[in-house]
């Protein structure tokens, strides 16, 4: 057995990370243990082509350090995987982390052991570790979810997943190329397949809404701008739903909405005729759709915006029957976290992609050398997974934890996760969650919302020992309590639609419960009520 830290950390994407730093500077040790064999997490192992970051780098970076965005440069203002991992790396020899870290160790159980009052993980090759706290910074998109196809193991070709990219370069030229799903992943990566393989078939199940991704490289004046106003650009995140600040360079401070589709003018798109519609659609291209602020709530608007939004696709794509098929029908906008696209519809008025439509005709099964759908079998060298995750709490189930009396996770969470604050469950003493359900989590900046649960985890274990306490776990109370309210604020939104079947929902998953997971109610909101237990004392846990 290991010597025994204060805190073992599972996971080192940017939340373990940030961990290992603020533990030690609160004086904890602290020991983190990786399934990869680096730090990065989701930019570790999501190297596909294409992928990218939807948040701008000056926002999507730590704000704990003034000298770390003093010195680092960030090439482009959404930065691509290779420069997201690139400042991970710096990060972790900056501020020496690898050395409380052990990569290579997938942690397979995580039980609390009552009489001895710790925390016993285990890793796949059989290593014990134990400290008093333990923190799951299993990330929320850490579980790639690869579909049960019928014959998926008689496929002789090469199999990829989007999630789980090879770290050596994947040589597609000539090939014929299958690749399923056209979510975010898909979206990004199904224009870059096109230009390398000799052929690329896209298998589509449900079609996509997305907005144009806007790819710029970095203005050194933009940078230095940043740099000069980051404190209060770091507060503006603080003040905002989504924890973006929407600070604009090179024209001042400006907070960005504080509700998703809030701008300066609180119109609808109901109360615009169809000529002003479209006028404006013209003037500021499609993703002016999201900025209605009754597209989110009013079926009606929404109606109207998926509409104008078929209209779009009808114009960006040739071929009318490819077109039908891939304009979005059965579901609003706003429903799925939102899909920035580079050249996605212009790649299938390529004569080398062939679209195909699932919902028309089903894949039956995998052959040694293709697919075999209800109409046709498709000959393909390469299959390609960008079916996404077993997202929030998926990495949690993997890991097998159980608290008090032996309780498995899986049993409490059978029907959906139920968490105070994404933070703890109840009989799961000093186990805490990173960005876990029941908090901003995936509808955040992550960035900010990983360094907000860090921090205020480091000082909670601070003043569970400054008070000569030794444990804390919510109230069976806060507990419902906090859950009601989630769904609550949930509710009447489009992410929640019966028609909505997104991966915050575990729609995704066959089988997983139905239960919209992130609080929809704002990072503000969530910050000043985690601020408010702080501060008093922690009334919504038991300590002891
Ligand atoms: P992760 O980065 O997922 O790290 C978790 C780590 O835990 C992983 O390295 C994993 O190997 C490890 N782990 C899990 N289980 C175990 C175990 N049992 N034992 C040992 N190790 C384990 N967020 C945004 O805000 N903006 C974006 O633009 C954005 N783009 C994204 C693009 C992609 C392709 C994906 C997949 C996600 C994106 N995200 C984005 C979300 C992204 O996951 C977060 O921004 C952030 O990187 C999460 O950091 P994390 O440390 O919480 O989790
Ligand atoms: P996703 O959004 O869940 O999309 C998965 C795709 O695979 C969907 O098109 C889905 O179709 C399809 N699929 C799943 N199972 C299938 C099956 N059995 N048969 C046919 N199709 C199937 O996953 P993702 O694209 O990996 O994105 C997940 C999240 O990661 C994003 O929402 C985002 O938060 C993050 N991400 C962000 C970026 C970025 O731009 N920064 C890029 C990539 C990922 P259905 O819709 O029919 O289920």
């Amino acid at each position: 057995m290991n010597d025994r830290p204060d805190v073992l950390v599972v996971g080192a994407g940017f939340a373990g990370m940030y961990a290992v730093h603020r533990f030690r500077e609160l004086g904890l040790t602290v020991r983190v243990l990786e399934a990869g064999g680096d730090v990065g997490g989701t930019w570790y192992w999501n190297r596909y082509p294409g992928s990218r970051c939807d948040v701008p780098s000056l926002e999507y970076s730590y704000g704990f350090s003034p000298e770390l965005e003093r010195e680092w440069d960030w090439p482009e203002v959404f930065s691509s995987q290779e420069d997201i991992l690139a400042y991970a790396n710096h990060v972790a020899d900056r501020f020496d982390l690898r050395r409380d870290m052990q990569f290579d160790t997938r942690i397979v159980s995580v039980n609390y052991q009552e009489d001895e009052d710790v925390w016993r993980l285990t890793s796949e090759a059989g290593e014990v570790f134990e400290a008093p706290f333990c923190v799951m910074a299993t990330g929320c998109l850490s579980v790639p979810n690869t579909p049960r196809l019928p014959g998926a193991d008689a496929f002789d070709g090469l199999v990829l997943h989007t999630g789980l990219w090879p770290h050596e370069p994947v040589d597609l030229t000539g090939k014929r190329v299958g690749i399923i799903g056209t979510g975010s992943s898909g979206v990004q990566v199904i224009p870059e397949l096109a230009r390398q393989a000799g052929h690329l078939c896209v298998f589509q199940r449900t079609p996509v809404y997305t907005v144009p991704a806007n790819r710029k490289a970095m203005r050194a004046d933009v940078q230095q701008e940043f740099r000069e106003n980051y404190r209060s650009i770091r507060e503006m995140q603080q003040r905002n739903m989504g924890g973006v600040s929407g600070y604009r360079p090179l024209r001042g401070a400006r907070a960005a909405p504080s509700v998703p589709g809030e701008r300066a003018s609180r119109t609808g798109i109901l109360d615009l005729d169809a000529e002003q519609r479209r006028a404006i659609i013209a003037e500021r291209g499609v993703e002016t759709l999201l900025n209605f602020p009754d597209v989110y709530t009013d079926p009606e608007a929404n109606e109207v915006a998926n509409a104008l939004y078929r209209d779009a696709v009808r114009e960006a794509v040739r071929d009318p029957e490819t077109a039908q098929k891939l304009m979005p029908k059965d579901y609003g906008l706003g429903c799925k976290r939102q899909v920035l696209d580079r050249d996605f519809f212009e790649t299938f008025n390529r004569d080398d992609v062939t679209l195909v439509d699932l919902r028309r005709t089903p894949i039956e099964t995998l052959t040694s050398d293709g697919v075999m759908t209800s109409d046709a079998h498709y000959d393909l060298d390469v299959l390609v997974y960008a079916t996404g995750f077993d997202a929030m709490t998926g990495a949690l189930m993997r890991a097998n934890v159980r608290g008090r009396n032996g309780q498995a996770l899986a049993d409490k969470w059978r029907y959906g996760p139920v968490a105070y604050l994404g933070l703890q469950m109840r009989g799961f003493p000093n186990l805490f969650t990173v960005t876990g359900p029941g908090s901003p989590s995936v509808l955040c900046n992550m960035l900010v919302a990983i360094e907000q649960h860090v921090n205020w985890i480091g000082d909670c274990i601070i003043w569970l020992r400054e008070t000569s306490r030794t444990h804390i776990e919510p109230l069976a109370d806060s507990e419902t309590e906090w859950a009601a309210h989630v769904n609550e604020v949930a509710e009447g939104t489009m992410y929640t639609a019966p028609s909505c079947n997104s991966w915050y929902l575990g729609a995704n998953i066959p089988g997983k419960a139905r239960l919209f997971m992130p609080y929809v109610g704002g990072y503000p909101r969530y910050r000043e009520r985690c601020e408010r237990e702080t501060a008093s004392g922690y009334p919504g846990f038991e300590t002891g």
